[in-house]
């Protein structure tokens, strides 16, 4: 049960941004984000965010551009990957940091989860052709400039066309589970990307458990290596950060925030580098091999 006595010290206001700004989640054109790693670094810059980790979903293909850009600026660059998983009902995310991204498991998994959302397009294409939606997947391959195409490339081209006018609206209409439109996809279990993750030597982290309504399943990431949870999100409210602080405090797991900046809409830019990230935490992920006190 929830003790506000012994938690009062881990109240979310505790997590001040009185230390050099971080944002932990952060996606580019090498997988749905608006601008390429190029940019994103010196938008970071211009933010005045002193620690970055690129988190493109299920690619690694941006990593190598973000860290030379990121020692341009001498920002303190953390290589990341955000791996959609299902297991049973539930859609977790699962962050990776600083692992090897040369590392072959990762290489391989990478192009087999590539090849898996170009199938998923095509076949959504197709669905929408049915709808008497002319599409040519050529068009939404060209939306997705770097590597990794997805459902909001196919938005964009959908808008381009008139036939929506918002991302949100090709969603809600066409793209989403349940909509005429969409395909499922081929993903990862939660296991299997821990499991990646450690292999590669790296820190596995769940991104905001609060939209994936799975916390039962947060004992078992616990068991099979999980090592952080991201408390803050620009969609968690703030009962969500208590209980994610709680759980972070019960498992002993660290804590870290990022903006889930994508760069599509006016908010995200306003979010950029504006989550909290516990210090101990950067500490940690600068130095894997330090074990400092993970809660502040
Ligand atoms: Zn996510
Ligand atoms: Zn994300």
């Amino acid at each position: 049960m929830f003790c506000n006595k012994s938690y009062r010290k881990n109240n979310a206001d505790d997590y001040r941004t009185d230390f050099p700004k971080a944002d932990l989640h952060v996606h580019t054109t090498a997988s749905d984000g608006a601008f390429s790693p190029r940019e994103t670094v010196k938008l970071a810059y211009q933010k005045g965010i002193s620690y970055l980790a690129i988190t493109d979903h299920d690619t690694t293909a941006g990593l190598a551009e973000a860290a030379q850009e990121c020692s341009k600026y001498e920002l303190d660059f953390f290589p990341g990957i955000e791996f959609s998983t299902v297991y049973e009902e539930c859609e977790l995310h699962i962050l990776g940091y600083n692992f090897d991204w040369t590392y072959k498991r990762v290489r391989e998994t990478v192009i087999q989860l590539q090849n898996a959302r170009v199938n998923r397009i095509e076949k959504m294409v197709a669905k929408l052709a049915t709808l008497g939606i002319q599409i040519d997947f050529k068009e939404v391959r060209q939306k997705a400039s770097v590597s990794n195409i997805g459902r909001v490339h196919l938005a964009l081209v959908l808008m381009d066309k008139g036939i929506v006018g918002s991302i949100d609206e090709a969603f809600n209409k066409y793209l989403n589970r349940g909509c005429p439109a969409f395909v499922p996809r081929y993903k990862l279990t939660p296991c299997m990307a821990l499991e990646i993750i450690q292999e590669a030597q790296g820190i596995p982290v769940l991104a905001h458990p609060g939209l994936s309504n799975c916390d039962y399943l947060i004992p078992l990431l616990v068991e099979k290596g999980l090592q952080g949870i991201e408390v803050f999100h620009p969609q968690h409210t703030k009962a969500d950060e208590l209980v994610y602080l709680q759980m972070a405090e019960k498992y002993h797991l660290m804590i870290t925030g990022g903006s889930d900046f994508h760069g599509h809409e006016e908010k995200d830019l306003s979010n950029f580098g504006e989550m909290k990230v516990p210090f101990n935490s950067l500490k940690k992920l600068k130095n894997p091999q330090s074990n400092p006190t993970l809660i502040i």
